[in-house]
């Protein structure tokens, strides 16, 4: 609006000031800077209402979000500014080549949740891989299960031989690699190839490749979860997930999403679109500390085995290899079977720089046991205790002192004598 017609509204309904000069219109003012003025990054769009100049506009808008035509929105629930640029940014950085959507949601776990939820319905049967992400697997055996969803888990290692385990009523299958604690690497493609023959979807949580670090639509990914609470926002001060899916998958997640209303803040999508500038530098550096503070663990007499694929001595190296385009900063060691709990806690309590904490993917170091005896139902854990790291920024020969200050308080409570001999 030009300035000459509100000072006009203002004079006409607003009584003179004791001053003698127009009360000015304070819910109207500021609207008018022009986009004349361009910067490198976008604002950051606050929003709940969208307005229009006209009802036909309104119209033409409420139908085209409801149909989920790219960039419209009559409501902020369906998008802005920035979470839209958001979105565009997660979808060709998750799927390039393959024309993919993505919808974003406030947690990695709402993102893991809405995409069940997207794609079965009551009698539907879920494959979902042994390893996958702890919450995950509490939610396929608690809401799901209540909606007359059943889930089978299955050896992360199955490959192709899921064929066996796949019912007339599967309709999904999960896959997580690699797996969560204990880092897994899944035959993707060879699964992913099955899947397609007999006409189920494929989702994997791509968490771990952040997004640098695979190309899960080559792969053969119908739809990809993400946490972009880790690397791709990278600096552990938001929560928000994503759902990518292949063009012709988009109706039902888009549905879903529109139905209940899941949608995130300007400002944090606007955090998110900042991390991702800088996530291919971050994640590398990551990779190259996490593999000098795995190298040095591995030769440690009170560790069993380190658990990082990209690690030679891992058993799906290869695959690793095949597959992914690096690693990154987190990883888990197993401790010689027969330390104690109190020798656990020795180690992990009150390190200087690794704090205890159980997300990952910021720049600084965690460090935290893994329960893996409840996250494992067909492939029960045998080793020792687990230990799950997060290798963040911090010089790595302070991280490395810091860890071996904690072994040395862990040795003073009695050294294992490891059955394996080593
Ligand atoms: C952290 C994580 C999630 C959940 O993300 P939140 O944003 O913390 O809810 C899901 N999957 C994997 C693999 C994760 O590491």
């Amino acid at each position: 609006m030009p300035s000459g017609s509100l000072k006009a509204m203002s004079d006409q309904n607003t009584p003179p000031t004791p001053a003698g000069s127009p009360a000015p219109l304070f819910t109207h003012l500021g609207h008018d800077i022009s986009r004349r003025i361009r910067t490198v990054n976008l604002p950051v769009n606050r929003a709940s209402s969208v307005v229009f100049d006209t009802i036909e506009a309104a119209n033409e808008a409420s139908a085209a979000a409801s149909a989920g035509k790219l960039h419209w929105a009559s409501y902020a629930t369906s998008g802005t500014e920035t979470t839209l640029a958001l979105a565009d940014a997660i979808a060709a950085g998750e799927g390039p080549g393959h024309d993919c959507r993505a919808a974003l949601m406030p947690s990695g776990l709402s993102a893991i949740s809405t995409a069940l939820f997207a794609y079965t319905r009551p009698g539907d049967h879920i494959l979902m891989s042994d390893s996958v992400y702890g919450p995950a697997r509490i939610f396929v055996q608690g809401l799901l299960t209540q909606y007359g969803i059943r889930t089978t888990f299955f050896d992360p290692k199955a490959g192709a031989h899921i064929e066996d385990l796949i019912e007339p009523a599967t309709k999904v299958i999960y896959l997580e690699s690699p797996g969560s604690y204990t880092f897994e690497i899944q035959d993707v493609p060879a699964i992913c190839a099955v899947a397609r023959r007999r006409g189920i979807r494929t989702m994997i949580d791509n968490t771990y490749a952040s997004p640098v670090l695979a190309r899960p639509f080559d792969w053969g990914i119908d739809i990809s979860i993400l946490a972009l609470t880790k690397y791709w926002a990278g600096h552990a001060d938001l929560l928000m997930g994503a759902v990518v899916v292949r063009p012709e998958l988009w109706s039902p997640l888009w549905t879903t999403v529109r139905q209940t209303g899941i949608c995130v803040g300007g400002d944090d999508a606007w955090l998110v679109l900042r991390g991702m500038r800088t996530v291919e530098v971050r994640v590398r550096a990551h990779e190259k500390a996490a593999l000098e503070v795995a190298r040095w663990l591995e030769a440690r007499p009170e560790v069993a085995s380190v658990l990082n694929p990209a690690l030679p001595s891992h058993p799906d190296h290869a695959l690793f290899q095949r597959d992914f385009l690096g690693s990154n900063g987190l990883f888990s060691f197993e401790l010689k079977p027969g330390t104690t709990p109190e020798q656990v806690a020795a180690l992990v309590n009150r390190r200087r720089l690794f704090k205890i904490a159980y997300s990952w993917g910021g720049y600084e170091s965690l460090i935290v046991p893994g329960q893996i005896s409840q996250i494992r139902s067909t492939t029960p854990w045998t080793g020792g205790p687990l230990i799950r790291v997060h290798i963040g920024l911090e010089p790595v020969a302070e991280l490395i002192a810091d860890l071996s200050e904690g072994f040395d308080t862990m040795n003073q409570l009695g050294v294992i004598t490891s059955p394996s001999g080593k």
